[in-house]
């Protein structure tokens, strides 16, 4: 699980009140549309989990600290978390691994990907694409939108650099007023032709999806 802005009753619902199914949740950072619901979240039991850095403010809440780029295990995923630039506040990129699917690239509220993964061999890149520069002419708060968030060029020339490895884009953390996320979605498809790209929707159920490819490649 990614994230903890979702209220828990919508999640739970959708993972059919079985905490137990989630091997870990993996928090960014403490902004409340990312973890507004943290408390509520490890009440109910959810294993989240945070760097030292970001969870400085949330330590007392029964997150579990981990170390920036050490590995971690849950089940049978492997993650490790990154340091990110969001405008000064403390926020995580994470790996995330599972036989399943292989390697997927978390990455949100970022103004750039500070390391270079173009060794790793990463299939999925679940990366934020906020903004379009050309829209930003009026709008207000544009130094935080800039040093705080990927703009599209930014998203490109990082999934550029991740190679042929790459299988499936999702396009997360879209502004609403600075950036059109179909034509964003039109960039990408054009420059990764190969690649499934997707854009991340409020009720989009991706979990689904990601669920019948692991089942799938189970299977195989
Ligand atoms: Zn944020």
């Amino acid at each position: 699980m990614l994230e903890c802005g979702i209220a828990p009753t919508f999640m739970l619902d959708m993972i059919g009140y079985g905490v137990d199914k989630i091997q870990a949740c993996l928090v960014s950072h403490t902004h409340t549309d990312h973890a507004c619901y943290l408390k509520r979240y490890t009440v109910y039991g959810f294993p989240i989990y945070m760097s030292e850095e970001a969870s400085e403010k949330a330590k007392d809440l029964g997150v579990k600290q981990i170390k920036r780029k050490k590995k971690y295990q849950a089940g049978g995923f492997t993650f490790a978390s990154f340091g990110v630039p969001h405008d000064g506040t403390e926020c995580d990129g994470f790996l995330i691994e599972h036989a399943a699917f292989g390697k997927l690239l978390f990455l949100t509220d970022l103004e750039y990907c500070p390391i270079n993964l173009s060794k790793i061999g990463v299939n999925h890149l679940m990366v934020e694409c906020n903004y379009d520069r050309q829209w930003l002419v009026d709008a207000p708060n544009i130094d935080h939108i800039c040093k705080g968030h990927m703009e599209v060029e930014t998203a490109l020339r990082l999934a550029h650099t991740l190679g042929d490895s790459l299988e499936d884009i999702g396009l997360i953390h879209l502004s609403a007023m600075n950036g059109d996320g179909n034509e964003f979605k039109g960039r990408f498809q054009n420059e990764f032709p190969n690649c499934n790209i997707w854009i991340a929707q409020k009720g989009t159920i991706y979990a689904e999806t990601e669920k019948e490819s692991i089942q799938k490649n189970t299977d195989n």
